[in-house]
């Protein structure tokens, strides 16, 4: 098994090497992104363990193009901030996994197991809601057989909400996630995608519905408790 590892900050790419190397693996590190997409072009290995933040081409912009070029190895993402925002954009510009920095060896080697044995397979991973699903790599809401596909900003505010599951959000929380804190957004700007959400929902006939709880915020419940 042969793993590329692309990873600038040189100690952690030596440990990672080391810690593969005791699996049995044949590993190469490189430490740049130009140097990381090159390797993995060869296409000689099984999987592809690749930081975010990386001199020369970014973890994303690597990925992006090894797909284009139709090389289907997996990818492992490293990224050091713990968001779901960069897991998204990770899985949607083609990698198979993300991990978040620091992380133990012992998780690092189950991932890597895990994604050489489904290679060629996507791995969308999503939010759910009784019957209704949030495709974190699609951005598609989906019901049954039926989706429908969400805005950034639709997406953002049913992201929180499923989150949350029949918890209440307030809304000074959506405006701050999803606008900003430095934004001018106000209510009528979350009512607004509420509302679309709402329609949405009826669309792909989901027993959801989006709660409205006065002076609160929103929360997802079903029709019954509606
Ligand atoms: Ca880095």
């Amino acid at each position: 098994m042969r793993i590329l590892v692309v990873e600038d900050e040189k100690r952690l790419a030596d440990a990672l090497t080391q810690i593969m190397r005791e699996q049995k693996y044949t590993v190469d590190a490189v430490y740049d992104g130009e140097d990381g997409y090159q390797y993995a072009l060869t296409g000689d290995y099984d999987a592809v363990v690749l930081d975010v933040m990386l001199p020369k081409r970014d973890g994303y912009e690597v990925v992006r193009a090894l797909r284009r070029e139709k090389i289907a190895t997996p990818v492992l993402m490293l990224t050091a901030r713990d968001e779901l925002e960069s897991k998204i954009a990770g899985l949607d510009c083609g990698a198979d996994d993300y991990m978040t920095k620091p992380f133990a060896p012992e998780e690092l080697t189950a991932r890597i197991r895990a994604l050489t044995r489904r290679q060629g397979e996507v791995l969308l991973e999503e939010l759910s809601f009784e019957d209704t699903a949030l495709e974190l790599g699609t951005g598609d809401l989906r019901c049954g057989q039926k989706r429908v596909h969400l805005s950034f900003k639709e997406f953002e505010v049913m992201r929180l909400l499923m989150l949350s599951q029949n918890a209440i959000v307030p809304k000074e929380q959506l405006i701050v996630k999803v606008w900003g804190p430095e934004s001018d957004a106000e209510d009528n700007n979350v009512e607004a995608y509420i509302s679309f959400l709402r329609k949405k929902l009826f669309f792909i006939g989901s027993k959801i519905t989006i709660q409205t709880v006065r002076k609160l915020g929103y929360r997802l419940g079903t029709e019954q408790d509606a």
